[in-house]
């Protein structure tokens, strides 16, 4: 890396964690669109904040990106068609995460893929500079850019899905001073934001430019681990190409896991501590994965609602890919896409190997958060008796004790998880990974978390 450019400056960690193997099988694999699904699942609550209600019945016909779900809430996100045909019920899934059912619409495909008509600000079949994109993003009022990104259903798709139109609202009194692209992706074997920065970089930095007019902060990082060398000599050149570099500050951060979480990037670039049961926003700074970035691009630009997104299908499958999905998509078809699994293979998991959820039914679909399906052949993890050999203690990037949360969920007393702070965990994994016991911690903390 030339270290005289002046847009790119380098970090080092300042948090415990640990150095996992990457597994990054499809770093080098340019995106591909999976066909059209048959037919999509859409569950009505795919975000942080109040669930959706349907706005459509059944035997409606309706088009790819219209609105089929909405409730009037200001923290929550509306749910778009991502294909055109009929809706033919409305079902109860469970949730994987909280186990708890939740209302979806079941729409058949009719294989036209007719949109709807975009309220898109350019047109689509020209090209268009960049500099005139920009001009165009400066002409536009913040006020009514949040409008789009809310209308548009645009959520954090790092996999938090937080509504991004609420970030983007800061309370009255609450200065952000700061703003993070996090183009970290530290978990192994994910790359759809590697590939993301790769291939839709136009769309990333000039979402980051929008995020940036509406938070008018005095400083906007890209972070982005030193594993994607080439994804930080595009954005760098991007930037540089377009003029922006007095916007934007590069940082190209030692790899090591959990560098993508919020609280651990907000201590590494701007060494401020968010406070416990805090948010960075407490501490002036708002943080955006990349692939939101692109989205928020897309809704304000083109008036594209989020009705598809990159995934990473990775691990025990014959071919490992990243593929454009339209939301609501079983996962068994992006598998078979991918040539069906290894024989062994007993586990899919959405999401990554520390921070994913274990999905037992993979009829379940694609829904705004996922960002990598792996499929995984092993044992599970075996629960054994706690050593207290603390290692869980020393890795810990949030300084917390886990042991005490495995103690405090087994005997009931949830109290013990309350006051050894629970709510501060990130939930990233680190205490499981090198637990000698094999225990499930993080199954044990979000138990916990639900409990108190
Ligand atoms: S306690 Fe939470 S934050 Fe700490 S290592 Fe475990 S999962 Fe990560
Ligand atoms: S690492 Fe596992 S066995 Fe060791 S103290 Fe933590 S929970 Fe107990």
């Amino acid at each position: 890396m030339d270290e005289s450019r002046n847009t790119v400056i380098r970090k080092r960690s300042v948090f415990k964690g640990v150095k996992l193997s990457e597994s990054k099988l499809t770093a080098d694999k340019p995106i591909e669109s999976l066909p059209l699904p048959e037919k999509i699942i859409l569950p009505l609550q795919q975000h942080i904040g109040a669930p959706c209600s349907s706005i459509v019945n059944r035997g409606d016909y309706v088009l790819t990106g219209q609105k089929v779900a909405d409730v009037g809430s200001f923290v929550s996100s509306p749910i778009h068609s991502s294909i055109s045909g009929k809706v033919v019920s409305e079902v109860k899934i469970i949730n994987p995460v909280t186990s708890n059912p939740v209302d979806a619409l079941v729409i058949e495909s009719d294989g036209e893929d007719k949109w709807i008509d975009l309220d898109s600000l350019i047109n689509p079949q020209k090209e268009h500079k960049p500099s005139d994109l920009i001009s165009l993003i400066d002409s536009l009022v913040p006020k009514d850019m949040i409008t789009r990104i809310r209308e548009a259903g645009i959520v954090g798709l790092g996999g938090a899905t937080f509504p991004t139109h609420v970030k983007l609202s800061p309370p009255p009194g609450k200065k952000i001073d700061t703003f993070i692209l996090n183009g970290c992706e530290c978990e192994p074997y994910i790359t759809s934001d590697h590939r993301i920065m790769l291939e839709y970089t136009l769309e990333v930095v000039l979402g980051a430019y929008i995020i940036g007019r509406i938070l008018m902060p005095e400083k906007m990082f890209v972070a982005i681990e030193d594993n994607k060398e080439d994804a930080i000599k595009e954005i760098d050149s991007f930037i540089k190409g377009t003029n922006l570099e007095n916007k934007f500050q590069i940082v190209s951060l030692k790899s090591r896991y959990p560098m993508g979480a919020e609280k651990t990037l907000v201590k590494t670039i701007v060494g401020r501590e968010v406070p416990i049961g805090g948010l960075p926003l407490d501490v002036g700074v708002v943080v955006n994965n990349v692939g939101t970035s692109k989205a928020v691009y897309e809704a304000v630009v083109e008036g594209k609602p989020l009705v598809e997104k990159v995934i990473t299908v990775t691990g025990a499958v014959n071919d490992p890919k990243n593929l454009t999905v339209r939301i609501g998509t079983p996962l068994r078809d992006l598998i078979d896409y991918c040539g069906g699994s290894d024989e062994k293979a007993n586990t899919v998991i959405t999401g990554g190997p520390m921070m994913g959820i274990s999905i037992s039914d993979i009829d379940f679909p694609v829904i705004k958060g996922t960002n990598c399906v792996l499929v995984k052949k092993g044992s599970p993890a075996s629960d054994e008796n706690c050593i207290r050999c603390s290692r869980c203690v020393s890795v810990c990037p949030m300084n917390l004790m886990p042991l005490m949360f495995v103690r405090g969920v087994r005997s009931g007393m949830y109290e013990v998880c309350k006051e050894h702070y629970i709510e501060d965990c990130i939930e990233c994994g680190c205490c499981a990974y090198v637990c000698p016991a094999n225990i499930p911690i993080v199954s044990y903390i979000k138990v916990g978390k639900s409990k108190i």
